[in-house]
């Protein structure tokens, strides 16, 4: 059955009490060679309650300098598709698959993902997010193994472990071809109209279940 592996094996060692300390173990992670040739480990950045995670592939040149996801070309075109649906690059948590940049952005290798594998492991244990936007297919291969395809499986929700993934194209992929432009708008949309129907289950069970009040309480029990 898809996505039934178990997802949150620890590697010895590679168990963080926080965000800040895992992403100074990026920063002197030797654990694939890609830590020799980088410039800048790119853990990730947001707030550590996020509750919007976004995954992309592997930072490419101009985050590799900054040390920064998503900084170039396919990050802009990301923050505007937030923007289209309410959303700032403040409200959501960003990192990807690998932390370092792969030389001439070619794809991550397997061995380069498993090996990077446990940030992205414990960055989700950490942040809790309700929702994880899966950006593209290496992203969609890592996250939810055995599933479809991105092109059969983008813009639909996939429950695991109590959180919502919604595999979406990569904003890369519609820079360089623009017939997925449309498709990938279609996608922010349908992430909006999860993110409302989440947000109208939360209001009618906050109002189904009235909070007492201290001198409810004291009434009851004083
Ligand atoms: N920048 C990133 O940080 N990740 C990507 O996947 C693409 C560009």
């Amino acid at each position: 059955m898809p996505g039934r592996q178990p997802r949150h094996t620890m590697a010895p060692g590679l168990d963080f009490a926080d965000l800040p300390s895992l992403s100074a173990a990026v920063h002197n992670c030797r654990r694939c060679p890609l830590g020799h040739s980088r410039t800048k480990a790119v853990p990730g950045v947001g707030p550590g309650d996020a509750r919007i995670v976004i995954v992309g592939e592997a930072p490419g040149q101009n985050e590799d300098l900054q040390g920064e996801p998503f900084v170039g070309a396919a990050g802009k075109l990301l923050d505007q598709l937030l923007r289209g649906i309410g959303l700032s690059r403040g409200d959501v948590f960003i990192t990807n698959i690998l932390k370092c940049r792969p030389p001439g952005n070619r794809d991550p290798q397997p061995a380069e993902a498993e090996a990077c594998s446990p940030y992205l492991e414990q960055q989700l244990r950490l942040i809790k997010p309700e929702v994880v936007l899966v950006l593209g297919r290496h992203a969609l291969t890592r996250l939810l193994p055995g599933y479809e395809s991105i092109s059969r499986l983008h813009g639909k929700v996939v429950v695991q472990d109590g959180v919502s993934y919604i595999p979406i194209y990569h904003p890369a992929a519609a820079l360089y071809n623009s017939f997925l432009m449309g498709p990938l708008e279609q996608d922010f949309k349908a992430v909006k109209a999860h993110l409302d129907r989440v947000e109208e289950r939360r209001q009618a069970l906050a109002a189904a279940v009235p909070v007492q009040k201290p001198e409810e309480q004291l009434t009851l029990f004083g």
